[in-house]
């Protein structure tokens, strides 16, 4: 799982620590080669940082390499229905995310998988993941899934994601890896650094134990998180909640709806939206074929400019800032083309840019008291009120728009149906003992 950069500084320390441990190791041993960790005990003692761990974790964390190896370590997943995952990647150069590592777990060993390994076929991995008998369990899976609907061409299921476990909760809307372990199990994790090249061979000991702690910690967390949403009637409410997640559209995009995600879209019209349709679209079936990032095979702010300017020759593309002379001589005539395209759309056909929603006629003084009632829904359900809807979506629901999340499902039953009464007059804010509270209405 990736880290947010607001964690660098505990991260850096984390490092520093690592790497005395790693140099005063090595200088006692000698460098030992990636492969001697296939089998090897974990010293005592050498997991100081799990010392005030309630979890006596004294599994192995095995580099596998092999075909073999991964398909010994698949059985005994298979065995115990379960498989505990999270994988390492890389993007900043491609248009497909690189796998570097996958990382399992279960009762009785940690494996670090190396999917660079040569020879080294993931497809036992890929059966138990599409083994609907088989329970995923991920931390914030959503970019791990992506790699692997693109592997597979489904979505593994059934999945248990215990960031959405655990802001059902009431821990957070999308708590990190680390601070959960903390909350739950008492164990403080030493932070992987951001900045891991995970593609790098040999990956130091330290590395890998620290991959191997995203998903040491998954069945632990799981076990208490399965049982609270159990005993507080919330395990359908994950379902729903992951829904989106295990839904392959998801991850496959149309290309055609590429330009809604460029930035500064939503303020073209007409023809210029054609254009821009055209033009993202092109963008987006390049950057696939030659597997690289979109933004290197033309900028956003590139597709606006040919959108509005709509050029017809070279020189207009030649004045253009930011489309730099390779990028021109390579696709010029193929970008002048897809504009003369776009503007030739008859006018029925273009596409319309996402809707900003425009709420003039809302009470402001209403949309605050909606926010207040759900304040109260939520503090009572001991849930953030962020989980159920934004301001955004309160003032939707003001101005009287269906169909909304809040409407819906858990949301509904939750605070949705407390906030319609509100709004239809059928209950009221009042405080009593130094709280607020929401009645229904006693006329
Ligand atoms: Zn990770």
């Amino acid at each position: 799982m990736s880290n947010t950069p607001s964690r660098n500084e505990a991260r850096n320390e984390a490092r520093k620590d690592a790497q005395a441990r790693d140099q005063s190791a090595q200088a006692a041993q000698g460098a030992r080669s990636q492969k001697s960790r296939s089998g090897r005990k974990a010293p005592s003692g050498k997991r100081s940082r799990h010392q005030q761990s309630p979890h006596d974790d004294t599994r192995e964390v095995e580099w596998i390499d092999t075909t073999e190896a991964l398909s010994r370590f698949c059985a005994v997943m298979k065995e115990e229905g379960l498989v505990a995952i999270d994988t390492e990647f890389h993007r900043e150069k491609t248009y497909y995310p690189k796998l570097a590592l996958v990382q399992l777990a279960h009762s009785r060993g940690i494996a670090c998988v190396d999917p660079l390994a040569e020879g080294l076929d993931l497809s036992p991995l890929d059966a138990l993941l599409a083994d609907p008998g088989i329970l995923k369990l991920m931390h914030a899976g959503r970019q791990d899934l992506e790699i692997f609907v693109e592997r597979m061409g489904s979505v593994p299921a059934p999945l248990f994601d215990t960031q959405v476990a655990a802001a059902l909760l009431g821990l957070g809307e999308q708590i990190g890896y680390g601070p959960l372990v903390h909350k739950l199990l008492g164990v403080t994790l030493a932070k992987t650094q951001v900045r891991t090249d995970w593609l790098r061979r040999p990956l130091h000991d330290d590395v890998i134990d620290y991959a191997a702690d995203d998903v040491r910690f998954l069945k632990p967390l799981y076990d208490r998180l399965n049982g609270e949403l159990e005993s507080r009637g919330r395990r359908a409410w994950l379902d729903e909640e992951q829904g989106s997640l295990l839904d392959r559209n998801t991850y496959v995009q149309d290309p055609l709806e590429a330009w809604k995600r460029v930035k500064g879209s939503d303020k073209l019209k007409g023809s210029s939206c054609a254009i821009a349709q055209k033009v993202a679209a092109w963008r987006e079936h390049t950057a696939m074929r030659v597997d690289r990032p979109r933004k290197r095979i033309l900028s956003d702010d590139i597709i606006i400019d040919l959108a509005r300017q709509k050029p017809k020759n070279m020189g207009p593309l030649e004045r253009m800032r930011g489309l730099d002379e390779g990028v021109r001589k390579k696709f010029g005539k193929v970008l002048l083309e897809l504009v003369a395209e776009g503007e030739n759309l008859p006018r029925d056909q273009w596409p319309k840019p996402k809707e900003r929603p425009t709420h003039r006629d809302v009470d402001d003084a209403l949309v605050s008291g909606l926010v207040v009632v759900l304040q109260v829904q939520a503090r009572e359900a001991d849930i953030s009120p962020a989980m159920l809807a934004n301001r955004a979506a309160i003032t939707e629901l003001a101005s009287g728009k269906t169909g909304l999340p809040i409407l819906q499902g858990w949301r509904r039953k939750l605070a949705g149906e407390a906030l319609v009464d509100f709004m239809e007059g059928r209950s009221q804010l009042h405080v009593s003992g130094g709280r607020l509270q929401l009645h229904a209405r006693q006329d």
